[in-house]
C-alpha cells in the first residue's frame, strides 16, 4: 500500500518525482480570478487544450488557403486518410486491433449507428438492458430505438440498478437478472465507466454473462477512454462508442471513437446505415460502382469527416502515444489515491466516497457525498478557484486527471473544501 502523508511538502514530493510532471506545462490551464492556475478537475467533462493543438489545426487550415480542394490528396496530410492517422494510437487506448476502430460523428450518433447493426429485436428477445442510472443521452437513444421498432419503451428497457441503500451496481444482481429475463434480451450496453459513481466494471465479465444468455453486448465507454485500461478486444464486446472530448483532450463537441469486434468485421449480414465512406476506398470515387462495404470498424463510416476536428484529435492522440498508457495508469492510481487520503482524513463522518475504494474498479474521478451538502457548497469551491461538477442530489464529481493534474491540485483542492466547511 502506498504512504500517503497529509501536508503540503508530501504533495510537493510527490511532483517533483513525478516521471510525466512536465506534461501539464504542455496544456492551456485556465486562470482564476488572482489569475492563478485554477484547480481543474472536470477532465472528465471536457478535457483541457494541449498547447499543440494550435499548430495541428493551422497545418490543415493552411493547406486548405494553399491547396482548395487538392488538400485531400496533396496537403502535408492529406485529407482523404487523415482519420487513419488517428487509428492506431486510438486502437493503443483503448485496448483494441485498428481494424477495430474508427474515429466518427459523435457519441450518440454512433450508438444509434451500432444499434443499426446489434440491436436486432425478435417478438421473444426485443429488450434492452441498461444502468439504472445510465447517462441521460444513452437512455434516451435506447429508448427511442425501442419506439422505432415498436416496442414500449418502458416495457422494453430493464434496469440493472443498486441495491436500496447502495449507489455501485453489484455483478450478481445482474447474473439474477439475466437468469430470469436473459432469454428476452436482445441487447446489453452498459457505461464502461458510470459517469455518475465512477465504477469502472468488468467489461470481460458482463460480456461473458451476456454471451451466454445470447444477449449482444456493447459498452459507451466515454468516461472509461483515456481513463482506464478498456482492453476492449480481450473484453469480446461486440462494440463500443466513446467521446474524445473528455479524456481525450480533444475539444469539445469533437469526433468520437467506435469499435466493433474483428470478429464482425467482415460480416455483410449485419444491416447498417451505410454512405460514401462505407465503401470501398479503391473505388469510391468511381461513384458509380455498386456498394462494396469496407472491412472492419471504418465501414460504419458516412461521410468524409471534418478534418479541423481530426487535427485536435491527433494533436491530442500524439501526446498520449509519447507518454505512454502504462505511465498514465500508474500516475492515475497514486494521484486518486492520494486525493481519496486526504479527503477521508477531512473526516468520514463529514465525507463520503461513493466510488468504488479499489482502484482497480475504478479511474481518475472520485464522487463525493458531503454531509447536509447543496448546490451553495459547490459554489463557494468554484469561488474559490475549483472547478468541478456538481450532480444532484448532492454529488460532487472530481476528476484528477495524471497528465495535467498535479498532487498539489488535489491537496488545495481538499484545504479550499476543509476551509469552507469550517466556516459553516
Ligand atoms: C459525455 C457522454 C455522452 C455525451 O454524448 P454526445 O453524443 O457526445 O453529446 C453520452 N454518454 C455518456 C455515457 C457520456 O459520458
Amino acid at each position: 500500500m502506498l504512504n500517503y502523508k497529509t501536508g503540503l511538502d508530501f504533495a510537493k514530493s510527490k511532483d517533483k518525482n513525478d516521471p510525466i510532471a512536465s506534461y501539464r506545462e504542455l496544456f492551456h490551464i485556465p486562470k482564476d480570478k488572482n489569475g492563478d492556475d485554477i484547480i481543474y478537475m472536470t477532465g472528465n467533462s471536457l478535457g483541457l487544450q494541449p498547447k499543440s493543438t494550435h499548430a495541428y489545426v493551422e497545418q490543415e487550415l493552411k493547406d486548405w488557403a494553399e491547396l482548395g480542394v487538392d488538400g485531400h490528396t496533396h496537403g502535408k496530410n492529406p485529407w482523404l486518410h487523415y482519420h487513419e492517422l488517428l487509428t492506431e494510437n486510438m486502437a493503443t487506448i483503448v485496448g483494441a486491433k485498428p481494424i477495430e476502430v474508427v474515429m466518427m460523428n459523435t457519441l450518440t450518433t454512433n450508438l444509434h449507428l451500432m444499434m443499426v447493426s446489434f440491436y436486432k429485436p425478435t417478438s421473444k428477445r426485443y429488450k434492452i438492458l441498461i444502468e439504472g442510472d445510465a447517462f441521460p443521452s444513452d437512455k434516451y437513444a435506447v429508448e427511442s430505438q425501442l419506439r422505432h421498432h415498436g416496442y414500449d419503451d418502458k416495457e422494453g428497457l430493464i434496469l440493472w440498478s443498486p441495491r436500496k441503500g447502495e449507489e455501485l451496481l453489484n455483478y450478481e444482481d445482474l447474473e439474477t437478472i439475466l437468469k430470469s429475463h436473459g432469454d428476452e434480451i436482445a441487447l446489453i450496453m452498459i457505461g464502461g465507466v458510470n459517469y455518475y459513481t465512477g465504477q469502472f466494471f468488468d467489461l470481460k465479465r458482463i460480456t461473458q454473462l451476456g454471451h451466454n444468455y445470447g444477449c449482444v453486448v456493447g459498452f459507451d465507454c466515454a468516461h472509461g477512454a483515456g481513463n482506464v485500461n478498456l482492453d476492449l478486444h480481450n473484453s469480446n464486446a461486440d462494440f463500443a462508442i466513446w467521446c474524445s472530448y473528455k479524456y481525450l483532450n480533444s475539444g469539445p463537441g469533437s469526433l468520437a471513437g467506435c469499435f466493433v469486434h474483428e470478429r464482425h468485421a467482415y460480416n455483410k449480414t449485419l444491416n447498417r446505415f451505410t454512405g460514401w465512406w462505407s465503401h470501398n476506398k479503391e473505388t469510391r470515387f468511381n461513384m458509380r460502382d455498386d456498394f462494396d462495404m469496407l472491412p472492419g470498424a471504418e465501414g460504419w463510416q458516412l461521410s468524409n469527416p471534418p478534418i479541423l476536428s481530426m487535427a485536435a484529435i491527433k494533436a491530442s492522440l500524439d501526446m498520449f502515444n509519447e507518454v505512454g498508457m502504462d505511465k498514465l495508469y500508474k500516475k492515475s492510481k497514486q494521484l486518486t489515491g492520494y486525493f481519496e487520503f486526504l479527503l477521508k482524513n477531512l473526516g468520514e463522518d463529514i465525507i463520503r466516497v461513493i466510488t468504488p475504494s479499489n482502484p482497480d474498479e475504478r479511474g481518475c474521478q472520485l464522487s463525493i457525498q458531503v454531509l447536509n451538502a447543496n448546490k451553495s457548497l459547490h459554489n463557494k469551491l468554484t469561488e474559490a478557484g475549483v472547478i468541478s461538477d456538481w450532480r444532484e442530489p448532492d454529488v460532487i464529481r472530481c476528476a484528477p486527471v495524471p497528465l495535467y493534474n498535479s498532487f498539489e491540485d488535489a491537496y488545495k483542492l481538499v484545504e479550499r473544501l476543509k476551509f469552507i466547511l469550517v466556516k459553516e
